[in-house]
């Protein structure tokens, strides 16, 4: 028989999931027998077998990156440099005025802003491809204009670069691939 791990709680139904790392993950009302579980997953061996081969080999498809906390800083230096250029040239492009751009280590966002202009990007960005880094600062300078993600806002953004959406896509792709592991 398979290996999971059995999570019981108030619910009705059964219920299977693998994890990220591979690992199956059970949900079972609280009288279910073990005998109805371990049928249940039988039935679901093939699906399981077929999403833990999937992830694999998105797994084997990462770029890392191993960074010293050394490295990091001078990652956060140089990404502040190289992106208070990149703001400069476009917001000068689209006719505004940013704040104060400050650099972060976020994992999961790689720019955000708020209502005085400042904007905060992680260093993690330069890792991307160009074309990607500059959507994301297009991106977040649209936002001082549209506090949102409104038609208005990505009119924008479609304003200043007409190709957004495949740059999007592109970050998206990256964001699949790309790890970063402070070592
Ligand atoms: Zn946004």
């Amino acid at each position: 028989m398979l290996e999971y791990e059995l999570i019981r709680s108030k619910r009705k139904t059964l219920a299977l999931y693998v994890r990220r790392d591979g690992r199956v993950e059970v949900r079972a009302p609280l009288r279910a027998s073990k005998g109805d579980i371990d049928g249940f997953v039988m039935t679901k061996l093939a699906w399981i077998d077929k999403t833990r081969r999937k992830l694999a080999l998105r797994q084997e498809e990462k770029q890392t990156f191993q960074v010293t906390a050394q490295e990091e800083a001078r990652y956060k230096k140089q990404a502040k440099v190289y992106l208070q250029g990149k703001c400069l040239y476009f917001s000068e492009l689209m006719g505004l005025r940013h704040g104060e751009i400050r650099i972060n280590g976020a994992k999961t966002r790689w720019g955000s802003c708020n209502r005085k202009g400042d904007i905060n990007f992680t260093y993690r960005l330069i890792f991307a491809p160009e074309e990607v880094i500059d959507y994301v600062v297009v991106h977040e300078l649209a936002h001082l204009r549209e506090m949102n993600h409104s038609d208005r806002f990505w009119a924008v953004v479609g304003q200043t670069m007409p190709d957004y959406k495949a740059r999007r896509q592109k970050l998206r792709e990256f964001e699949r691939r790309f790890e970063l592991v402070l070592v």
